[in-house]
């Protein structure tokens, strides 16, 4: 082991946290806290913010000056056996007593995750410092159990010891794995009682325990308080937007940041870009990709992954696999993006291509046959699908999950074997969901199998009883067999359990703004223009044969029976206003918050043959590409 390593300074670094920030987005004091610098320069070599903690033992005491330094250099190389070695040494010596070497001793064994060997000699030091104490919390806050962090914690102050901004930050990641909110809340209060609630690193960590336990706005309340924001705290908040389910609030948060003049870093792109990909957001999308390549990230592997996945997302899957085609080294996320990316439209062939290609250079995992299965799905591949299916469970000893359930049922209920579909669902090795349930629901709607959707519909009321979009299906159903008696019915069940109709929103970007509409909108600027194009479009629609469906009872939530509403929702706004908007062949991409109908998708695909257009609509379930007359879905969703 080399002793070049060894000299004693007193900076270290947060680089690591920030570089292990994907995979672990709790951004707080990493490994390298206590380390030699030499080493974290070594391995990461771009600096952030120097954090200053004094180790009260200097590696080169008088007394002992070998050993605290070997001891030292176990810790930088998170070298157990070595350590174990001197520790034996130290015994034989008589003296490993020694407060210096002690505390180096459990440095070593908590860096290595021997905590009852750490813990053990803890117990043994009489005056314990500080230091000490942070090492063996840190220990538990990275290893587990959490719970004996938070204990230690609490023991401190017994001791007559008061947590730092060392200890702090660990001790809350123990409660963000724990999601233990009111300890979490405990912790702040003593944070603010103490003065460290502007400090950013003990920010940053409470930032993350409030976003793990769900309570965006607290987070939000600690971000607001420092003043002096790093990338890794913006990262944090970013992070805790993202996990929530805020996307609109992480790319405008995204944008603040980058008018502060931070410089982003990898988290900060990945976390935007893939903000933008969930709301399918392409301009924003477009416009990190640009920020992305002037602070020289275009070669990041990580990034173009993000990217891709968002531009496969947006609808633009020929970009992605350029971007995918590009990367340095194909990892297994990447791998996923694209192959999930052709899945999602509908792109069977290239997905499954891909997927062949795949299993020469890398390892399938779980997410790689949730694409491959729905690719299969789409493409209505049957026995593709059961050999997938097949191939997961035996040659690769993946144990379905629940998603791969639901692309399953999807695909046997799109092939007309429904019963087999139940069979599955009968005898799955975890327990159902909603996905599943609603895959089944949406299958017996395609093949009008009442018995099995009303059973769905009964699992489905229990497991997402909220969702109106579950009862309408059923709904149309009964109105299309002329069960008017069960149509009622499910009006009664839904006004008593108040389930409201979800309002329908569609948008749309047009350079690089985003219009949304609601069904029936009248407040958009050009409404009069949009209904004119509407108008128009119908006359040629009708003359090529087109007649409205108002068979249905309720669409998904537009309240319309009537032709006139049927003919205004929100799908069909945003599109007149695409078409009046963009030059004549430019792609239009619409995304929409509930289903589409069906009488939208036959007007759809007589407007995508009049106005020569390809145009994208990608709704809660799916993405129907219409093009010359046609959707991409087989008129089957
Ligand atoms: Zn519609
Ligand atoms: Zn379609």
């Amino acid at each position: 082991m080399s002793f070049l390593f060894i000299q004693k300074t007193q900076q270290t670094s947060r680089t690591l946290s920030t570089l292990s920030f994907l995979s672990n987005p709790f951004p707080l004091p990493p490994p390298s806290v206590f380390q030699q610098p030499q080493l974290s320069y070594h391995l990461f070599p771009t600096q952030q913010t120097p954090r200053h903690e004094v180790d009260p033992f200097p590696a080169s005491t008088p007394s002992s000056p070998n050993y605290a330094s070997l001891l030292q250099s176990c810790v930088a190389a998170k070298a157990l056996r070595p350590g174990k070695q001197i520790h034996a040494q130290l015994c034989h010596l008589g003296i490993a007593q020694n407060e210096n070497l002690a505390t180096k001793l459990v440095h070593v064994y908590s860096v290595c995750n021997s905590l009852r060997d750490a813990h053990h000699l803890f117990d043994k030091i009489s005056k314990r410092n500080l230091f000490l104490w942070n090492v063996l919390i840190r220990g538990y806050a990275w290893n587990g159990p959490h719970e004996a962090a938070i204990s230690l914690y609490h023991q401190m102050f017994d001791y007559g010891l008061k947590p730092d901004n060392f200890t702090l930050p660990f001790v809350l990641k123990a409660c963000s794995a724990l999601s233990a909110i009111g300890e979490g809340r405990g912790i702040h209060e003593y944070v603010r009682r103490s003065g460290w609630e502007s400090d950013v690193f003990v920010g940053a960590a409470l930032v993350d325990m409030y976003a793990k336990c769900g309570c965006v706005v607290d987070a939000r309340h600690v971000f607001n308080k420092i003043a002096e924001r790093d990338a890794v705290l913006w990262n944090s908040m970013l992070a805790a937007y993202a996990q929530n389910g805020h996307p609109d609030e992480a790319l405008s948060l995204g944008r603040e940041m980058a008018a502060t003049g931070v410089r982003p870093t990898e988290a900060t792109l990945v976390t935007v870009v893939s903000s933008s990909a969930d709301i399918a957001c392409l301009p924003h999308g477009k416009e990190i990709h640009g920020v992305g390549w002037r602070h020289g990230f275009e070669s990041n592997d990580k990034v173009r992954t993000a990217l891709l996945d968002m531009y496969a997302k947006c609808g633009h899957v020929r970009v992605a696999r350029i971007l995918f085609e590009r990367l340095r080294e194909k990892r297994v996320v990447s791998w996923n993006a694209i192959i999930t990316g052709y899945a999602m439209h509908g792109l069977a062939a290239e997905a499954l291509d891909l997927f062949e290609k795949m299993r020469k250079e890398a390892q399938p995992d779980h997410v790689t046959f949730v694409g491959v299965l729905a690719a299969c799905s789409r493409g209505r591949l049957l026995e593709e699908g059961r050999a997938f299916y097949n191939m997961m469970v035996r040659d690769y000893c993946i144990n379905p999950t629940a998603q791969h359930y639901t692309c399953m049922v999807d695909l046997l209920g799109h092939c007309c074997q429904l019963d087999e579909a139940y069979d599955l669902i009968r005898n799955m090795g975890v327990k159902p969901d909603s996905g599943v349930w609603g895959a089944l629901l949406n299958s017996c709607k395609t093949h009008g199998n009442l018995e099995l959707a009303e059973l769905a519909l009964e699992k489905l009321s229990e497991l997402e009883p909220d969702n109106s979009g579950n009862y309408v299906i059923l709904a149309n159903m009964y109105a299309q067999s002329g069960k008017w008696e069960g149509v009622a019915r499910l009006r009664q069940l839904m006004n008593d359990k108040g389930i409201k109709k979800n309002i329908a929103c569609s948008w749309i970007e047009v350079k690089n703004k985003v219009h949304a509409f609601l069904t029936g909108d009248v407040s958009h600027p050009n409404s009069n223009s949009i209904y004119a194009e509407l108008k128009r479009l119908e006359g040629l629609m009708h003359e090529a044969g087109y007649t409205p469906d108002t068979g249905s009872v309720f669409h998904d939530v537009e309240e319309d029976e009537k032709t006139d509403m049927v003919c205004s929702h929100s799908e069909r706004l945003a599109i007149a206003y695409g078409l009046i908007n963009t030059l004549p062949g430019t792609q239009l991409l619409i995304t929409k918050n509930l289903r589409i109908c069906e009488d939208c998708h036959v007007a759809i695909k007589f407007i995508s043959k009049i106005t020569e257009r390809e145009i994208t609509v990608r709704d809660v379930n799916r993405y129907h590409h219409f093009k010359h007359g046609t959707c991409s879905c087989g008129d089957c969703w």
